[in-house]
């Protein structure tokens, strides 16, 4: 096992490695940016290293000084978290040169799996059910022409190298379909130095859902069940949940064997996630592999009672994975909210609540300064629970308890979303949140009770 880890990563998720490396008897160093000298992170870990300014390319994305530090500190690996560098194939690629392991699966992999239609190949060769579009990347205006004809519009561009709903468009008629394809390129190539494009058919309002797996290096794969992430914002996911409301057994049984699978054929080896996105019909389709921890890794740790964490750096240090599919229990229902920052500021008056089946993961303490310069995320609150309407009402409790001042935030949103009739219900799509979100505003200051509920 690892003696010494480098966390090249902030917030709440370099605690959470923090935490999870104490466990397990391993010492921390951690790199910060002048903006976090005093961070939770920084006082937490056995080693705090400076390596630059707040903006994020001179600090947390600057591989080089990342790597001299791991160097000098001694450590044994680098745990990327998520975000920054965890998909990048060549900062993957400059650990392993320098003996580092990389916390991750290897650079191969990460690329391979970072270029979209490529994956999209490998899965389709494998029996792996992808939306109907190209094969190939459209090399012309005319391909896209041809293509978007054969699988029937709307459609959707999508750039190979892309991420984060950059490079995307819809087109629902052919006549758009220049304009959106010139766009879509010029997109990606400034976001992505990459102007690879191909295109799906568009399915409109799909339930995004998604499987965490666990693979090692000895070809074992196992799956830790769904979360459905269908509420977003501009495609940033705001509250996950698992078990996924309203699928059959049948049905998520076929989705987590197609995760698998998806594992298997791309030799996977750590956890990462595979991302589907289901129609009206329940027909479901991957869209992409995630070859990283994701944010939201602990409502799948609340029902499967499986550190992925741990797992991850178990698996990356060349154990072999101490559980089974047959061994896979999951059992009872989790959601998590995001918590963000409107603006920057300082905590003042926080009271982060907790009890029965509550669990929060924040780096936030009173004084803290909330700066503009990272991602606006700053607290999780995942709630278990046996049924789905007692997950409800603890959350309910735990934003009522909840006290941030000093900054605005989304939690009184949050708070009303509860009562929307279609949440109660388990019943929404990725359109929810566009169609829904001025109404729940609307309701901010009201008291919303039960018996409003049904
Ligand atoms: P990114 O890596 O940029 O997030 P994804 O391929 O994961 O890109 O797509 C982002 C979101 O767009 C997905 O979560 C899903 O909600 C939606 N999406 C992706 N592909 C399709 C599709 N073919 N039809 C409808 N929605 C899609």
């Amino acid at each position: 096992m690892f003696k010494r880890i480098l966390i090249a990563n902030r917030g709440e998720i370099a605690l959470r490695i923090i935490r999870c490396a104490r466990e397990m008897d391993i010492e921390t160093v951690v790199v910060y940016s002048t903006a976090d000298k005093d961070s939770l992170p920084v006082m937490g870990a056995n080693y705090a290293v400076c390596i630059g300014p707040e903006s994020p390319a001179k600090s947390y994305l600057n591989q080089d000084a990342i790597i001299e530090t791991a160097l000098r500190m001694e450590c044994d690996a680098i745990h990327p978290g998520y975000g920054f560098l965890s998909e990048n194939a060549e900062f993957a690629s400059k650990c392993e040169e320098h003996n580092i392991t990389f916390i991750g699966p290897s650079s191969e992999l990460i690329s391979k799996m970072g270029d979209k239609q490529e994956a999209r190949k490998l899965m389709m060769e494998n029996g792996v059910r992808v939306v109907p579009g190209s094969k190939e990347i459209i090399k012309s205006l005319k391909e896209a022409k041809e293509v978007a004809k054969e699988i029937g519009y709307p459609v959707l561009i999508k750039a190979s190298a892309g991420g984060g709903g950059r490079g995307m468009r819809k087109v629902f008629e052919e006549k758009d379909l220049a304009k959106m394809f010139k766009m879509a390129k010029a997109e990606a190539k400034a976001a992505f130095a990459n102007d690879d494009m191909y295109i799906e058919k568009l399915v409109i309002n799909p339930r995004h859902i998604e499987v965490q797996i666990l693979a090692d290096k000895y070809g074992n794969v196992v799956s830790l069940g769904e979360r459905d992430c269908s509420i977003q914002k501009n495609n940033q996911k705001m509250l996950e949940e698992s078990p996924a409301c309203g699928l059959s057994d049948e049905k998520r049984r076929e989705i987590s064997d197609m995760a698998i699978l998806a594992g298997k054929v791309s030799g996977y080896n750590s956890v990462g996630t595979c991302e589907f996105i289901l129609d009206k019909d329940e027909n479901f389709y991957f869209i992409e592999m995630n070859t990283r921890i994701q944010v939201e890794h602990p409502v799948t740790e609340a029902v499967s009672d499986v550190d992925l964490i741990r797992q991850q750096i178990r698996v990356a240090a060349g154990l072999k994975l101490d559980i089974k599919n047959e061994d896979v229990e999951l059992r009872g229902h989790a959601i998590e909210f995001r918590i963000c920052a409107k603006t920057p500021g300082v905590i003042k008056n926080l009271h982060i609540p907790s009890g029965f089946g509550v669990r929060i993961e924040t780096h936030l303490y009173n004084g803290y300064e909330i700066t503009p310069f990272y991602d606006p995320m700053i607290a999780k609150v995942i709630v278990r629970g046996r049924s789905r309407l007692e997950v409800i009402r603890r959350l309910r409790r735990v934003l009522e308890e909840m006290v941030i001042d000093g900054v605005e935030t989304n939690v009184a949103f949050l708070h009303q979303l509860t009562y929307h009739p279609d949440f109660l219900k388990g019943s929404y799509d990725t359109g929810f949140y566009e169609k829904e979100h001025s109404k729940i505003e609307s309701w901010i200051g009201e008291v919303l009770t039960l018996s409003k509920d049904a």
